[in-house]
């Protein structure tokens, strides 16, 4: 059986300005990086004629390898359009701390593939360097305007502005700078995030043009003084300066899958530390331009779909049409109980216990009140009694479930998903809120945990009621949530698989994130720079003389 990356090196790739203009955009409508990637010039013009029908993947609590979800975004895109209906797919773009760490890239698998694999889970188009760099100036220019006088008195201890990189390192979590004397700086306690974790990289996904970007720039609280008022980006004067270092990073990339489906690849905040959706951006220019977009929200639905539902979703001003939640026979499995080393195997039991995941997400997507459909990602490994289990299950809920084999067949296994997730889109959907922005942040916490999580109560720190307090009198208590949670538990504990019932659900620390435009609330002993492995994915990749690589994924 192929490897991914040696199915993706015997692609035909067709040159990507014929891929632009299967989209109706010319040569002057993109500018190229290389002959298989372009980056899309802004703004684009909405073609009136499309249907604009938004369908969203999600998927229920995943194993340490993925459930799949990119794999069937990617063949649904590909039978939506084998079936004549023109599509887009939109998606995030890989982070190399992930790729050279667990779980691989972003980019799907087996048939199901995006095109090129290796620069894209790479470096691609530059913009998570572009903003790892534009980060890093910022906390550069803030060290320097405190040894440099300080007007507006920024307190070295509260600064909240940190610096990234994009890699997994957790040496870097804790770090003091500005030691060695009085000309390197004033010392401070700090740290880095990973680069996905960012606010750049939430704004950059959540913002709708440049000067939109450098607002939100603007905005950004970068610490408190010494008498404990917020200072931002726009007092400091450093707006145009960063907003500069993103111009480029701004517009969405394009590029092929396998069966030459366009693909807008852009932004990837993860969706346990961060919001988890691609670009406003991305999302828009597909809408505008095919009748169908397939998009994706990362991990489970109590993750990603939650934030595409209540972060991202009121910035584009578009509801998902139809929503397709990905269940794995495997996921379940280890959701019921079942060891990582015996998902191959058939396991009933554990599979009956861990359905229990999978309906929770559905009731959660129902509060929506979106259509969906269940997609089982079918492995090799599956047996008839597996599957016929998850579709009774399925059934019994009313809920329609199709099995998807994207990634051993492509498009041509994907088919019937795509027939049903056409019929759904076409069906008129009722919308609800999950929560409205007036609630306070505390009680936005409480809906999310005690609606989608299924908790009994929420428990905040000291510091987490202090800081309620403070951005209350601040203003800022009409922002959005964003909960960072570990993605295999819907509680904060991920060794709590399956549908955990009467459990508090514990916020330590809230981060806000004004120019993102919204608060973050950190559960239980989540991190924003992930760690490396036992035997990272680096250890198993090769690459010879003439630049041919193996093991990637
Ligand atoms: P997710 O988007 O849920 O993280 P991906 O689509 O990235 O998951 O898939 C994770 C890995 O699992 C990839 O290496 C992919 O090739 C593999 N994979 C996905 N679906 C299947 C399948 N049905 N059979 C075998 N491998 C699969």
């Amino acid at each position: 059986m192929m490897t991914d990356i040696e199915i993706a090196d015997q692609a035909e790739m067709k040159p990507i300005k014929e891929i632009a203009a299967q989209i109706g955009l010319g040569e002057d409508d993109i500018e190229q990086y290389g002959k298989y990637k372009a980056k899309i010039s802004l703004p684009v013009k909405a073609h009136p004629d499309k249907k604009h029908k938004l369908v969203l993947v999600t998927s229920i609590n995943p194993t340490p390898a993925g459930e799949g979800k990119s794999t069937v975004l990617v063949g649904l895109g590909d039978a939506l359009n084998q079936l004549g209906h023109q599509t887009i797919i939109a998606m995030r773009e890989p982070s190399m701390g992930p790729v050279f760490g667990i779980k691989g890239g972003a980019t799907g698998g087996g048939y199901s593939q995006v095109v090129p694999m290796e620069d894209i889970n790479l470096h691609f188009t530059g913009d998570l360097h572009a903003l790892t760099s534009a980060n890093n100036t910022l906390a550069a220019l803030i060290d320097n305007y405190i040894m440099r006088g300080n007007e507006l008195g920024l307190d070295p201890r509260r600064i909240i502005w940190k610096r990234v990189e994009d890699v997994n390192d957790r040496a870097l979590r804790n770090v003091v700078t500005g030691l060695g004397g009085l000309m390197q700086g004033v010392p401070r306690q700090t740290g880095f995030d990973i680069t996905a974790a960012s606010e750049l990289m939430a704004i950059l996904c959540l913002s709708t043009d440049l000067m939109d970007l450098k607002k939100r720039v603007g905005q950004i609280v970068v610490g408190y003084s010494y008498d404990k008022q917020p200072v931002t980006v726009g007092e400091l004067g450093f707006a145009d300066a960063i907003t500069i270092l993103l111009k480029d990073a701004i517009k969405p990339n394009l590029v092929q899958t396998l069966d030459h489906t366009p693909t807008i690849i852009h932004g990837g905040p993860f969706a346990n530390i961060a919001h988890g959706c691609n670009s406003v951006l991305a999302t828009q220019t597909a809408l505008q331009l095919a009748d169908y977009t397939v998009t994706e929200s990362g991990f489970g639905a109590d993750l990603g779909a939650e934030k595409f539902m209540d972060i991202k979703r009121r910035v584009l001003g578009k509801n998902p049409d139809a929503v397709v939640i990905v269940a794995t026979v495997r996921a379940l499995e280890y959701n019921g109980g079942a060891a990582l080393a015996d998902l191959k195997d058939e396991n009933l039991p554990e599979l009956k216990k861990g359905l229990a995941n999978l309906n929770r997400h559905i009731k959660n997507m129902q509060r929506y009140g979106v259509p969906l459909v269940v997609a089982i990602n079918h492995f090799a490994t599956d047996t008839p009694a597996e599957i016929k289990m998850i579709e009774d299950n399925c059934k019994a809920l009313g809920v329609n479930v199709v099995t998807a084999d994207a990634w051993a067949k492509g498009g041509a296994g994907t088919q019937d998903l795509a027939q049903e997730v056409v019929r759904l889109a076409d069906q008129d959907s009722d919308f609800h809120e999950l929560y409205s922005l007036d609630a306070s942040p505390a009680d936005k916490v409480r809906i999310v945990a005690t609606k989608i999580y299924g908790a009994k109560d929420v428990e905040f720190s000291r510091k987490a009621q202090r800081q309620l307090k403070q951005f209350a009198e601040l203003g800022w208590d009409k922002l959005p949530v964003c909960i960072a949670k570990t993605q295999y538990s819907f509680t904060d504990d991920q060794t709590q698989l399956g549908a955990p019932t009467d459990f508090t659900f514990h916020i330590r620390e809230f981060v806000p994130k004004l120019g993102a435009g919204f608060i973050v609330a950190l559960s239980g002993n989540m991190m924003t720079m992930p760690g490396l492995s036992k035997v990272p994915a680096a250890v198993n990749m090769t690459i010879d003389k003439d630049g041919k690589i193996t093991g990637l994924f």
